[in-house]
């Protein structure tokens, strides 16, 4: 489905230059994106790393007005996921891939700001190729892979129509469930797709003052909650991720009444499931952030470093306040939606 300029610049921050390895010249996703932004200088390079991994870089900096970086990925077309995805409970193998590396948005407590030296976003052009990778897999047996992990995949929809090839291609592999996950309120530019069967439609939500704090260029609440009404509307599979929870002064009235809220709005027999966890970074990812900004309140908490199982160390709060954050939500949840589909997540 086309998408009309107007949408690619309302989702798109200004776009400061679009480099382009040489081995991405001659796919048609590289034309593609190069007419969307027919503005910005364009600079035909070697290999994206050598952009995008190079020292000295300011993350932050970069996100006002980051780069496009085009390029051909030859190697990471899968991960395992199990460490890292949520599995909501789904007794699947977890994989995770990346077609696109950052994001538009720039969430305060965004991991990717602790794991990439860059703030620029590469866009991997040879899609098919990570689809040849899910297929071999999902050859073996039946699988779960999130494409937005490094990313919010939806947001970017307008410039690059990717979650509408995935979804298509899921549709034609009984073997594959796939996990868009997102903070826009994008789901207008996908309805189109029918009923989906094999994807899932995660929209991660917020009370609406952290939306505006801490989640700088993200849909607001309302949008999302309306995009999300609509998905379920239309027969989309949907979940709901609340997560991370903030712990602000007034927490526990907020994420109470956000609870309420997010029911008033939403059918609970459309959502799925619903997943929630507190704040929590790898220690050396928070200690990178912490170093590079002192504009954000919520990197500041005095948190603690502790083991977490399969997910290694992760920087969170205290036990106790940790244990009070998800006895307040699940009370709450609860009181709205079965506890089986209720999912908390640490790690
Ligand atoms: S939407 Fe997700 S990937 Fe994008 S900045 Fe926020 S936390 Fe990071």
């Amino acid at each position: 489905m086309p998408h009309t300029e107007t949408e690619t610049r309302s989702v798109l921050p200004a776009v400061g230059r679009v480099y382009v390895e040489r081995d991405a010249l001659e796919y048609p996703d590289t034309e593609r994106i190069m007419e969307r932004l027919p503005d910005a200088p364009v600079q035909v390079i070697g290999h994206y790393k050598d952009i995008f991994n190079r020292p000295g870089q300011h993350f932050q900096t970069q996100k006002h007005a980051p780069a496009l970086i085009l390029a051909v990925e030859k190697e990471n077309l899968l991960y395992d996921g199990k460490s890292r995805v949520a599995s909501w409970g789904a007794n699947l193998p977890l994989y995770y891939n990346a077609p696109v590396r950052n994001c538009v948005y720039n969430c305060d407590y965004c991991f990717l700001q602790g794991m990439h030296n860059s703030g620029n976003l590469v866009v991997y052009v040879n899609t098919e190729d990570f689809m040849a990778a899910a297929s071999r897999k999902a050859s073996v047996e039946p699988i779960f892979l999130s494409i937005s992990y490094l990313t919010d995949l939806l947001a970017l929809e307008p410039l690059l129509p990717i979650c509408e090839r995935w979804i298509s291609f899921a549709e034609t592999n009984d073997n594959l469930t796939i996990e868009i996950r997102t903070k826009s309120d994008l789901f207008r530019v996908i309805r189109h797709l029918g009923k989906p069967l094999n994807t899932v439609l995660s929209f991660s939500l917020s009370p609406d003052h952290i939306a505006r704090r801490y989640e700088r260029g993200c849909a607001p609440l309302q949008g999302r909650l309306l995009a999300a009404r609509e998905a379920i509307r239309a027969g989309w599979r949907v979940r709901l991720c609340i997560d991370p929870i903030v712990r602000t002064a007034d927490w526990k009235r907020q994420y109470t009444e956000f609870v309420r809220e997010i029911f008033r709005r939403l059918p609970s027999d459309g959502i799925e499931e619903i997943s929630f966890g507190v704040v929590r970074l790898a220690p050396d990812f928070l200690k990178r952030i912490q170093l590079m900004r002192q504009d954000s309140d919520i990197l500041y908490f005095p948190f603690v470093t502790e083991e977490s199982g399969t997910y290694g160390k992760v920087s969170t709060y205290p036990a106790d306040a940790r244990e009070e954050m998800k006895r307040v939500l699940e009370q709450e949840l609860l009181n709205h939606i079965a506890t089986e589909k209720i999912h908390f997540v640490h790690g």
